[in-house]
């Protein structure tokens, strides 16, 4: 499959990973918009949020399972950060394989642009 992300899981794409177990895979942003700015992926293939199943959600356990673990070793859990899933081309998802946006390590604006 033609598909960045499952490349950089794999290991023939290199990445600055900062977490793994069975299920995710974490690796800071290469295009950083926050101090702290990881993409957080579920090892299996899914293009975004319309195609998660039911079956699914104990993957997404595990994802925010990781955000805490690594928004703890990242120094943010007590300030505070963002979880962004961008979604299809309005959503501004650039790349089709589900992640997870952790961002933090300043005071982020809202409403986003
Ligand atoms: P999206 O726009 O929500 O789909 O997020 C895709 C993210 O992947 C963007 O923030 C990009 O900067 C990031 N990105 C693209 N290619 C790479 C890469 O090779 N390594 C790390 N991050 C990447």
């Amino acid at each position: 499959m033609d598909c960045l992300f499952c490349k950089i899981i794999q290991g023939e794409i290199p990445s600055a990973k900062i977490y793994e177990d069975d299920f995710v895979y974490a690796f800071r942003d290469i295009d950083p918009k926050a101090p702290t700015h990881v993409l957080i992926v579920p090892k299996k293939h899914i293009s975004s949020v319309n195609e998660l199943e039911a079956e699914d959600t104990a993957l997404l356990g595990k994802v925010y399972k990781a955000v805490q673990t690594i928004a703890a070793e990242e120094g943010i859990d007590k300030t505070g950060y963002r979880v962004v899933v961008n979604t299809l081309s309005d959503g501004g998802q650039t790349v089709a394989h589900l992640h997870f946006h952790l961002l933090g390590g300043r005071s982020l604006t809202w409403p986003p642009g």
